[in-house]
């Protein structure tokens, strides 16, 4: 794969690192990496990659950007509330490095999609903001031997590390299996835009090395990082034997039925409602059978909000994910969504 003059021109200032060189540039441009999360992590981590001119980049989010997202998600605006975030993050990204192919998936991370989200990729850069998707990430990496590089933030600490597929520990090894309930969010603690740019900066460098055929420097390790403090720690993890996800007794997985899988998010009275499997819903057709029970707010490629006369709003992605806002109740929202479906259907 050779590299046009536009090309090496865009990159001739790491071109000549000793650790890049015209090589490493090459193997960039044939890589292929995914980044689960396009939120305060997945943001900084894509806008280095995709400049950097890793050749192919697949996004995955769930979510539509709020306002409360613009403290530190770098890739949205004003102008960008409402829209789904892989939408507005395909096309800022695509404009930044039009070499980059940038794949936007609307997408929940669960146990059953969680194989479309790591499946041909080089290297799984985290970006999420809860353990149980994480553990889905972490499990499809270990089965088909992807690099993942766990990264997480909150307030004003992070910590990053990564895992190895038969090299290193893998998630569950050092995490056990923690529970997000109870867990602080952004929302009750808060974050501090500068941990994430630092966390990200790290889960890139290591991206890099291990695609570029360096020596990554968190295998086995975990770097804890508190930006109040400006401290640096770090401490050796090991593989834990009975681990259920990579050790030797291994637990045979669930087999996929389908259904309907609603959670509550990080933000008021705000619930994520997804099919088991993803649907390929067509927006214009949607649209056009909606708009006479609801009001249109926001229309774009890759969904639509629509408002209930009660105040209630879906944002409806063409993946058949659907965040509702404006109930408390998980059972309301169930219905909400259900109720959705059968009028699609009819
Ligand atoms: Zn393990």
């Amino acid at each position: 794969m050779s590299l046009s003059d536009e090309e090496l021109q865009r990159y001739s200032r790491q071109i000549v690192l000793r650790t890049m060189g015209l090589e490493g540039q090459k193997k960039l441009k044939r890589s292929r990496v995914s980044i689960v999360g396009m939120g305060g992590l997945g943001c900084f981590s894509s806008v280095q990659l995709a400049s950097m001119g890793v050749g192919y980049l697949r996004l995955i989010d769930q979510d539509v950007v709020d306002i409360t997202n613009l403290h530190r998600q770098i890739l949205y605006d004003t102008d960008s509330l409402g829209y789904p975030k892989v939408e507005i993050a395909q096309k800022r990204l695509t404009a930044l490095n039009p070499n980059v192919e940038i794949d936007a998936m609307p997408l929940t991370v669960n146990e059953e999609t969680a194989y479309d989200v790591v499946k041909d990729v080089d290297v799984v850069i985290d970006g999420l903001d809860h353990f149980a998707p994480r553990y889905a990430i972490n499990k499809a990496c270990v089965k088909h031997k992807i690099p993942y590089v766990y990264g997480g933030a909150l307030e004003t600490y992070g910590n990053v590390t990564t895992i190895i597929p038969e090299k290193t520990a893998c998630l569950e090894c050092f995490l056990g299996r923690l529970s997000d309930e109870g867990m602080p969010t952004c929302e009750t603690a808060g974050v501090l835009p500068s941990i994430l740019a630092t966390i990200t900066s790290i889960q890139v460098s290591e991206a890099i090395k291990l695609l570029t055929g360096g020596t990554p420097s968190l295998a086995n390790k975990m770097l804890f990082i508190d930006m109040n403090a400006l401290s640096f720690t770090s401490f050796n993890i090991v593989n834990r034997e009975n681990c259920p996800t990579c050790g030797t007794q291994l637990i045979e997985a669930k087999p996929t039925v389908p259904g309907l899988k609603v959670v509550e998010l990080c933000g008021k009275d705000s619930f994520m409602a997804s099919p088991i499997q993803p649907l390929t819903l067509n927006i214009a057709e949607v649209a056009g059978i909606l708009e006479e029970r609801f009001t249109i707010k926001l229309r774009s490629t890759f969904g639509l909000t629509l408002e209930r006369s009660d105040g209630v709003s879906i944002s409806l992605m063409k993946t058949g994910n659907a965040l509702i806002k404006g109930v408390s109740d998980k059972k309301d929202a169930t219905t909400i969504y259900d109720e959705l479906m059968a009028t699609l259907k009819k």
